[in-house]
């Protein structure tokens, strides 16, 4: 069955689905989105997800043109007409149609998309051993600029930091901020473990807040750890006895060396793999 992508209300096939090439999504990354898992039919903090691309929203003067409450409906509508029930879900909302100047007033009709697919996960084998990253030369956004916090439709800086991974023979990189503060990585939020304790750069760093981050966070003060939201440097990334990345895609990956110096053992630490233990039965049980 070819897959349906839901946009502005209907459902059209995939090779149906098509926005206009005058929209300022595709012709300045005008938009926003977010990325989305259904685990056993149920949307892992759908609620959340929306808030946060409504936030995104308001930050680049976007009205979305419809309630939160129907873009909950719609994401659980497309889901349901592609059968899946455990997705990637991307909800997509861009500026519109306009001419071919900047003035966002010149579009008309922005685009509410929402793409459901099977999940692409890094390679089952890193859970088991761990990522290699590198710091890339590519600093996260300026919060003064698009500033982080935002999940917009400009993803550029992120995919120069992912280029300078994947030319480093790695799958993933650590963003610095503007002061050279440890941010995240270009697709997901970074922690470390320190003396038993659990570190993660604050949001004041110059990070997308992860839903996955606050729900790992959740987790681990409930199973009675101490988390500590705070300005990092790569260093604190080096002499951790362990570090693991979390997004909505990986889910909690383990993290053994960076910039080659190797983290801990080389091993994925005890207390990521209770964590991601943890993490996997949270996304089956929570609301
Ligand atoms: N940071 C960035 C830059 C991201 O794009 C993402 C989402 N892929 C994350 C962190 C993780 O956020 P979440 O847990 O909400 O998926």
């Amino acid at each position: 069955m070819d897959p349906k992508v839901y946009i502005n209300g209907k459902l059209f096939e995939k090779s149906e689905a098509k926005v206009s090439v005058f929209d300022h999504g595709l012709l300045y990354g005008d938009g926003v989105f977010e990325g989305i898992r259904a685990y056993s039919g149920r949307v892992f903090r759908l609620r959340e997800h929306v808030d946060r691309l409504y936030e995104s929203a308001k930050g680049i003067h976007l009205t979305i043109p419809m309630s939160r409450e129907q873009m909950v409906d719609a994401v659980n509508q497309t889901l349901a007409a592609n059968n899946l029930v455990d997705a990637y879900i991307r909800v997509v909302v861009t500026r519109g149609a306009g001419s071919l100047g900047l003035d966002p007033r010149k579009t008309t009709d922005p685009q509410v998309i929402i793409i459901t697919d099977k999940i692409a996960l890094y390679p089952p084998e890193l859970y088991e051993h761990g990522l290699k990253i590198i710091t890339a030369a590519t600093t996260r956004n300026h919060p003064n600029a698009v500033n982080p916090r935002i999940k917009s439709l400009n993803y550029l800086n992120n995919i120069m930091g992912k280029i300078e991974a994947t030319q480093a023979g790695c799958l993933e990189a650590l963003m610095l901020n503007h002061k050279g503060e440890l941010a995240e990585c270009t697709g997901d939020n970074v922690f470390v473990v320190q003396g038993g304790r659990i570190h993660t750069p604050s949001a004041d760093s110059g990070i997308l807040e992860g839903i996955t981050r606050a729900a790992v966070m959740e987790l681990a003060r409930a199973a009675g750890y101490e988390v500590i939201e705070r300005t990092m440097d790569r260093l604190d990334v080096f002499k951790a006895e362990e570090c693991f990345l979390t997004g909505t895609a990986a889910e909690l990956i383990p993290v053994v060396e960076c910039d080659g110096r190797v983290i801990g053992d080389g091993r994925p630490g005890p207390i990521t793999r209770e964590l991601s233990k943890r993490f996997h039965a949270l996304v089956r049980e929570d609301r």
